[in-house]
Parts: structure tokens; C-alpha cells; sequence
């Protein structure tokens, strides 16, 4: 089989193969882009690696003819003593991995070929710099010595001759600090640095595959949900040297800005400085407008390129270049990682400029942006200090006390405290910590820099570059020209602004969230940009959707805010609530019955003011369906705890006190009611089975509720939902009951009302036997809390807390079941449950009403399954719209 592709048999098509940069790599190429010639080692190389510990035996010789092939067009061999061609080694996965894997520079470089490659006075100290690069990197990657090994012997050198930074070394020291670098490599690992360039090549190769399993590789791809079996290809290409002095350069560009979407070049610039030099913060870069004073003619080049770049991906690029004396070489591209803001931006933008179609705008954007695009922000308008000031790197707005180091960030928030990870700059080291912090604060580097781009990636708060505040992380603390922040005290972090702020901000409503608030009308053109881009994708969303999209609302209130949000309906009206506080007591006596008559007259009163709560919420949702759920949970709910009870007559007896009335029958009552699993005791149905006359006040409330609505003119679209059936036999009762209730209603207020009746599908036993159960019910709603629950016999009030985290870290499931939906297992019920409850009654109506239907991919999912519509809270109403918008393009 074929293990290597030169970059001119790749194409962008190919990630999977060649992973994204040796694809991209390779479409560049073939766009006839200045990038230095190479090739790519495929992921299936890898992965034979992965699998049995060594390279496919065909890679070396493949590998060794296109180096040949390379080494000719460039006149050059590897590592030739007088002239050395010098290659790197990059990683690069399918999906983008910032600095997770391994990347070497300046292979082919020892002893000898360092002084052809410095021939020339004026390229002396450039040769040296690379050497030292490639001996650190080599030592650390390939030979696993500790990277702090080496920044402790670069620290000395550079104290010793008050180097403020690495380009104040000269060549003598350079030359030192070659040779105390190789001696630290024999002292730690007993070998030498290796002087032959093939072998360098081959253990750099190897290293890359290695570092797929690194450990931070590992963490990020479970963060980001990246399959770990997918394995990395390896790019080798020809050095160019940005490090040849100041008419040399790196840097990294976007074609527009990532934060907010603004068309123009964006970036940051580092002059004579190779690599990592310039996302690794080591130095302060400049902004890449400065390019166009310090060198015009690459400037307007590259300018050249990237509007290219973006004409041909048609989206946002990152892209990575370097300038070698005055000649401009691409090093990689991807298409970049943005804010949610910039997202909706620039959807609209290629939309506009014709370059995509609203279709493709709409699958560009999503609904964990948009969710975020509602987060609050600080309420600025009191007067409040501002600590620092930095770049906004990551919007939102973050309270957390402040930490120094990753360790610290992971051990406070896994005690449930909120922190801001406070850092000079962020390494990949530091990842368990940014994963923890609710933001991330640094001292040094821009927009591109490690922890900018990792942040934004993951979607949180992060300001960068605030350059005011002084980072102290031995001292655990941070200062600022007016105050000193030590660990643990709270500060606010706003990513939209770039501030600091002392303390815990208040915090007000986004744009986004008020433009929902206020019903979703047309935005003025005055209205910030952000909420007219949402506005536009909205709109294509709801044409786009075939599912609708109804809310979880119990109150009228919700109900109202549901409408504004665009609520096509309540999917899931709880009633529990209705029971609750001061009609405790009444709750209590009808539990407490000793007859019928008592019973009865417990239930009549509650049944005026179940009626009202109807009305209200009918009223609210006048014209649109609401589907008020029996009720549901386990009856010793809305009864005292046991041992309170215990404990107060207790000590009432011994006080010689009296009882309080019926306080014996309380106890007896609940300890009788007591269940060891109430999630599987007694509710739901069972309950309307069990307790006289529970079901009958329900559904007269509401029937009551529709004919008072109706007398005032409304159009009141109530329908009955059981909760919790496992047979079509609990239905069939229930439904008996109800219809005799709707006709007694009918009769006696000569309005006729007539609701339909359905069920909650959220028992294995329910969907297995779906096609029995449609004879009966006139619409399913899955309920995927418990049907998650009882497919996998999880509690989730217990489980979660208690090992789920395991289970993640083990990577049994990549989220939590109750967060997307399980589509192997429950998904697989939902499916099933779909197909025979439409066989045996094609016009069942189908909906979801658990959790999952507000979250992204579940959407997806049900979208697919093929129901009506999806319901959820009333905040995520428009992340639904939005997503079962893109689900059907
Ligand atoms: P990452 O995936 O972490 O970004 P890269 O493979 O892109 O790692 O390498 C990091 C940096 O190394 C690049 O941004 C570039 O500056 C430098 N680099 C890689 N290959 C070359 C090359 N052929 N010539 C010069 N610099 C290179
Ligand atoms: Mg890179
Ligand atoms: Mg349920």
C-alpha cells in the first residue's frame, strides 16, 4: 500500500488521509501558492504504528524515494555537509489539534552540516539558532527529556549576559549552549544527540506517531470529542528560516477577524523568529498591519494570498507563514476557529458577497454559538475599576477567584469552586486547568497566541496579552500598577471587552438575548450588528425546519416568554408544581382520605385552582396546542420528610405536648409510602390507577379551563399526556376515564370539549410495544430523562455525581446520555417506537419532551427519526429552531 503523497498528488478532500494541514498542505500547493515542497506520511501509517508498536515495513523505503525525489529538485541532500537541506516534521490529525502533537524543525542539522549551513558571517548565528532549536526539540520529543530541562539552561545563559530575550544571544553562545544541551541529553538519557540526519528523519517520524497518545493529545481530543483510534499523519517538508535576521520573519494571519468577523488581515508578526516562537508568547509580536512598513512587498503578497485563500475555501482561513529574506512561504492553512459572533457574522457576510448560499450560511452557524451569543454580559453601567485591560480572545463574561496554576485551577473546581486561570502564557500543559476554569487570563501574547486559541476552541472566556498586570506564579499572585490580586480572589473576566474587573460583576442581559426577549421582530438597522446577523439565520432557519418547536412551561409566564421566543406550542406542561406550596395541605388530606367523601372534598379544592392555572396558561398560549402532563411524580413528594416528622413529635412528647392533629395518621402515611427506588414506585400512571379520583379533578380542570377559555372567545388547544405507561392496558383506563370526564364537562356546559389524548414514551417496555400502545394514544412524547434512565438503569441523581466523570475520563460514552442523546441504545428505542407507533396509526403525532430536545445534536438525532417536533426549555427554544433548521438542509 501507498504510505507517503508527495504535496502534489494531495488535495483538501483527503484530511482523513493526510490529515487537515498535509491536505491543506497540498491544496495550496496545487493553487500554485509559494509552499515549501514536502510530503505526507498517511494517518494509516500511523495507525499500523498504533497498532503494532512499528511502522509499516514498506514506510522507510517509500519514505526514502520521495526524500530522494525532494533532494533532487532542491540540488540538495539532507544534511549535506557544505549545503544541508533541512526538513521539519509536523503532525497533523484530521481534525486541528493546536500544539497538542509534536512538530520538529531543522532535521538534517549535527556537528558538520551546522557550519556549511553557516558558511557565511552573515548566516553564522542563524545556523547556530536553528541548531539549538533542533537539539532542544529533538531531545524533548523524540528523547523525552524534560522541555523544563532546557528552558532552565536557556533561563542561565540568558541571565548571565542580561539577555532580555533569545535574539540577544549571540553566536559564542549559541555554540555553549549546543553543547550543554547535548551534554544534558547524554547525562539524562545515556545516548547521544544522534548525528546522522536519516536517522534523525526516521525517530522524528516515529516521535509524531507517538505523540498521538501523549497525554494532553488525549485530554484535548476528549474534550473535544476527536475519536482517539483516528491517529496522525506526518508532513515533511523543506526549512525555510524566518530566523535569517530582521528581513526574516513568522507569523500567523486570518483573512478576517476571528473575534468579531470584520473583513481585513488579521494577525501577529515576530521578526527573525522561527516556529513556535510566535504563538508560544516567548516574545511580544507585533500586529501584521506593521508588516506593511517593515516589509511592503511581502505584506501586499501575502495579502494576495490570503484574500485568495478565502475566495477558494469560501470561509474564514488560518494561516501560518514565515519570511525568508524577503520571500513569502506558506506554511499552513486551515479554515479557522472563530467566536459565535464572528460565526453568524461571517455567514452572512459570504452570503452577501455571493461566495455561499443562505443554505450553506445556515449549516455554518449553530446552536451552541447561539446559545452563548444569549449568555449575559457584565452590567457595565454602575461605575466599577477596571483592573486590567487586555484582548478579548473569547467572549463572554466569567467570575471565578483567581489561580496560578493548572493544578490549582483542576483541585478548586473539582471542590464545585469557579476560577479564573491566570497565567503569564499558556502551554499545552496547562490544558487540564483551562478545562476547569470558567476563563483564562494572560499577561502575553495576542489574539493567535496558545491560550486565544485554545479558549475559543473550547468556548470560553479568555483575555490575553494584558500586558498591566505582572504574573507572579511562585508568589500566587498577580499586581497591577494599583492593586494585588492573591489566589483566590474573585475577579470578573470580560472576554467580550478584554477587561478585569475586581470582584463579581453584575451581570445584564445580552443583545441577543433581549432581541429574543422582545419577541424576535425585525432589528432596526441600528441594532448591533450581532443581532441582525442572528436575525437573518433565524429567519432561514424557520424555513428551512420541518420539525416544530414547542417549550416546557408550567406557568403562564413561561408560556409568555415561550411565544416571544417562538414557541410553536407547550410540548410539556408539568402539573406538579400545582401542588406545591401553600396547597400543601390540601395535597396532604387527600393522601391522608380515610374515605371517599374526605377524599373528595380535598380534591374539589384543589380542582378551582388547577382550573385557573389552566386558564392562564391557555390564555397565554391561546391558538396553540399545550400539553398538560397527569401528574407525575412519586405522592411522599408532597409530603414531610420521615425523620423530620419522627424528630418533631419526638420532641413534642417529650415537651409532655400535644399532638398536632392527625399527626399519628401523617406518620403512618408516610412511613407506608416510603418507596427504597421511587423513581420506579409508585407515579405516573400508576398513581391515576391507584388514587380515586386523582385523574377525574385533572382532566375536569382542564376541561373546565377549555370551556371558560372558549366562553371568552379564546381558542384553547389543550391536550392530555400520560405520563410513565408501560402497557397499552394503563392507557386504556386512564383514556375511559378521561373521555367520561370530557363528556360530563360537555354536557353540563353545552360546549363541547374534546382534547387529545396521549402518552409519554419513556419505558423500554413503552417503545418495544409502541405499535400497541398507538391504537390507544392519539400522540407520543418521548420522555428521554427517564427512558435514558431506564434503558441504561442509571439514576441520574445518583450516578452523575458519582461516576460519571470516570466514565468520561474511560471514555465509555463521550457525553453524559443525559446531555445528547444515546443513539445507539435510546435512540435505537426511539426509533423503533417511531416505526410501529406510525404503522399502526399513520397520523400519530411525535415529539420529544425530556432535556434533550434543546440540545444540539439530539436535535439532529430527532430530526432524522422523523418526529413532529421537538420541546424543550423556554431559553433553548431558538437553539432548537436554529438547529432543526440545519437539520433538514
Ligand atoms: P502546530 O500543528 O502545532 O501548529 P506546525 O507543524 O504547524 O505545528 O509547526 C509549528 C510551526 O513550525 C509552524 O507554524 C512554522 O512556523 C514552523 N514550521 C513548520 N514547518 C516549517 C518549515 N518547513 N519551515 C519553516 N518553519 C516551519
Ligand atoms: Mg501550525
Ligand atoms: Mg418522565
Amino acid at each position: 500500500p501507498k504510505y507517503v503523497y508527495d504535496f502534489a498528488e494531495g488535495g483538501r478532500d483527503m484530511a482523513d488521509l493526510l490529515g487537515g494541514k498535509g491536505a491543506n498542505l497540498a491544496e495550496m500547493a496545487g493553487m500554485g501558492l509559494p509552499v515549501p515542497p514536502g510530503f505526507t506520511v498517511t494517518t494509516d501509517a500511523c495507525r499500523v504504528f498504533l497498532a503494532t508498536g512499528e511502522p509499516p515495513p514498506e514506510l522507510e523505503g517509500q519514505v526514502a524515494e520521495h526524500l530522494a525525489a525532494l533532494e533532487r529538485a532542491a540540488g540538495r541532500r539532507l544534511g549535506q555537509v557544505d549545503d544541508p537541506l533541512l526538513l521539519s516534521v509536523r503532525s497533523g490529525a484530521r481534525f486541528s489539534m493546536p500544539g497538542m502533537m509534536e512538530t520538529i524543525l531543522d532535521i538534517g542539522l549535527n556537528d558538520l552540516s551546522v557550519l556549511g549551513l553557516g558558511r557565511t558571517p552573515d548566516r553564522e548565528r542563524f545556523a547556530w539558532d536553528s541548531y539549538r532549536r533542533l537539539v532542544q526539540m529533538f531531545g524533548s520529543t523524540v528523547m523525552g527529556v524534560p522541555s523544563a530541562r532546557f528552558e532552565a539552561v536557556l533561563a542561565g545563559i540568558k541571565k548571565q549576559h542580561r539577555a532580555a530575550d533569545d535574539t540577544r544571544l549571540d553566536t559564542c553562545d549559541l555554540i555553549r549552549l549546543v553543547e550543554t544541551y547535548q551534554d544534558l541529553i547524554l547525562e539524562e538519557t545515556g545516548q547521544e544527540f544522534p548525528q546522522d540526519p536519516a536517522e534523525q528523519l526516521q525517530r522524528a517520524v516515529l516521535a509524531v506517531f507517538t505523540s498521538w497518545n501523549g497525554e494532553r493529545a488525549r485530554i484535548y481530543r476528549r474534550r473535544e470529542h476527536i475519536p482517539d483510534d483516528l491517529g496522525t499523519a506526518v508532513n515533511i517538508q523543506t526549512m525555510v528560516f524566518g530566523n535569517l535576521g530582521p528581513d526574516s520573519g513568522s507569523g500567523v494571519a486570518f483573512t478576517r477577524d476571528p473575534a468579531t468577523g470584520q473583513p481585513g488581515v488579521y494577525g501577529d508578526y515576530l521578526q527573525n523568529a522561527q516556529g513556535e516562537d510566535v504563538v508560544a508568547g516567548i516574545r511580544n509580536t507585533v500586529p501584521l498591519q506593521q508588516l506593511e512598513n517593515l516589509d511592503p512587498a511581502s505584506f501586499v503578497r501575502l495579502r494576495d494570498c490570503v484574500q485568495r485563500l478565502e475566495a477558494h475555501y469560501r470561509d474564514l482561513c488560518d494561516i501560518e507563514f514565515t519570511i525568508e529574506r524577503g520571500t513569502l512561504w506558506m506554511l499552513q492553512t486551515r479554515v479557522g476557529k472563530r467566536t459565535p459572533q464572528a460565526a453568524f457574522a461571517i455567514a452572512g457576510q459570504l452570503a452577501d458577497e455571493g461566495l455561499i448560499s443562505p443554505e450553506e450560511a445556515l449549516a455554518r452557524v449553530g446552536g451552541h454559538g447561539l446559545a452563548r451569543l444569549m449568555f449575559p454580559r457584565f452590567d457595565t453601567s454602575g461605575t466599577r475599576e477596571v483592573l486590567a485591560r487586555g484582548i478579548p480572545a473569547s467572549p463572554g463574561a466569567a467570575v471565578g477567584a483567581a489561580v496560578f496554576d493548572s493544578a490549582e485551577a483542576v483541585r478548586r473546581s473539582a471542590a464545585g469552586e469557579k476560577v479564573v486561570l491566570v497565567r503569564q502564557e499558556t502551554t499545552p500543559d496547562d490544558l487540564p486547568g483551562m478545562i476547569a476554569a470558567e476563563a483564562v487570563l494572560t499577561s502575553r501574547g495576542g489574539k493567535t497566541s496558545h491560550a486565544a486559541v485554545v479558549a475559543r476552541g473550547m468556548g470560553k472566556v479568555c483575555v490575553c496579552g494584558a500586558e498591566g498586570i505582572a504574573v507572579d506564579p511562585d508568589g500566587r499572585l498577580f499586581s497591577t500598577p494599583a492593586a494585588t490580586v492573591r489566589e483566590g480572589t474573585v475577579i470578573s473576566v470580560d472576554g467580550s471587552e478584554g477587561l478585569v474587573f475586581q470582584g463579581a460583576m453584575p451581570l445584564a442581559d445580552s443583545p441577543v438575548m433581549r432581541y429574543f426577549e422582545e419577541g424576535g421582530q425585525p432589528p432596526a438597522d441600528s441594532a448591533p450588528q450581532v443581532v441582525r446577523d442572528v436575525h437573518r439565520l433565524m429567519g432561514e432557519a424557520d424555513s428551512a425546519r420541518r420539525m416544530e418547536v414547542r417549550a416546557n412551561a408550567d406557568t403562564p409566564e413561561d408560556a409568555a416568554r415561550a411565544r416571544r421566543f417562538g414557541a410553536q406550542g407547550i410540548g410539556l406542561c408539568r402539573t406538579e408544581h400545582m401542588f406545591l406550596g401553600d396547597r400543601r395541605p390540601l395535597v396532604e388530606a387527600m393522601i391522608l382520605a380515610r374515605d371517599d367523601t374526605e377524599r373528595e372534598s380535598a380534591l374539589n379544592a384543589l380542582l378551582p385552582l388547577q382550573r385557573q392555572d389552566f386558564i392562564g396558561i391557555l390564555e397565554a398560549m391561546d391558538g396553540l396546542p399545550v400539553t398538560i402532563r397527569l401528574l407525575d411524580p412519586p405522592l411522599h413528594e408532597f409530603l414531610p420528610d420521615l425523620t423530620e416528622l419522627s424528630v418533631r413529635a419526638a420532641r413534642r412528647d417529650a415537651l409532655g405536648q400535644q399532638p398536632e392533629p392527625r399527626e399519628a395518621e401523617l406518620l403512618a402515611a408516610v412511613a407506608r409510602m416510603h418507596e427504597e427506588n421511587p423513581m420506579l414506585g409508585l407515579r405516573g400512571v400508576r398513581l391515576g390507577l391507584v388514587v380515586p379520583g386523582l385523574v377525574a379533578m385533572q382532566v375536569r380542570a382542564v376541561a373546565e379551563a377549555v370551556v371558560a377559555r372558549k366562553r371568552a372567545g379564546g381558542d384553547p388547544r389543550a391536550e392530555i399526556m400520560v405520563p410513565l405507561v408501560g402497557a397499552v392496558e394503563e392507557l386504556r383506563l386512564v383514556r375511559e376515564e378521561v373521555a367520561r370526564v370530557l363528556k360530563r364537562v360537555s354536557a353540563g356546559s353545552g360546549i363541547a370539549v374534546d382534547c387529545p389524548v396521549g402518552t409519554m414514551i419513556e419505558l423500554p417496555r413503552a417503545a418495544l410495544t409502541a405499535d400497541r400502545i398507538a391504537q390507544d394514544a392519539d400522540f407520543f412524547s418521548f420522555g428521554t430523562n427517564d427512558l435514558t434512565q431506564t434503558t441504561w438503569g442509571f439514576s441520574r441523581d445518583d450516578v452523575e455525581a458519582a461516576f460519571f466523570s470516570a466514565y468520561l475520563d474511560k471514555g465509555v460514552f463521550p457525553t453524559s446520555p443525559f446531555e445528547t442523546i444515546d443513539r445507539e441504545g435510546v435512540g435505537r428505542l426511539v426509533r423503533i417506537a417511531v416505526a410501529e407507533g406510525r404503522a399502526a396509526r399513520p397520523e400519530l403525532k411525535i415529539g420529544v419532551c425530556g432535556e434533550h430536545g434543546g440540545d444540539p445534536d439530539s436535535v439532529r438525532f430527532f430530526h432524522d427519526a422523523g418526529l413532529d417536533y421537538v420541546s424543550c426549555s423556554p431559553f433553548r427554544v431558538p437553539v432548537a429552531r436554529l438547529e432543526a433548521g440545519r437539520a433538514a438542509l
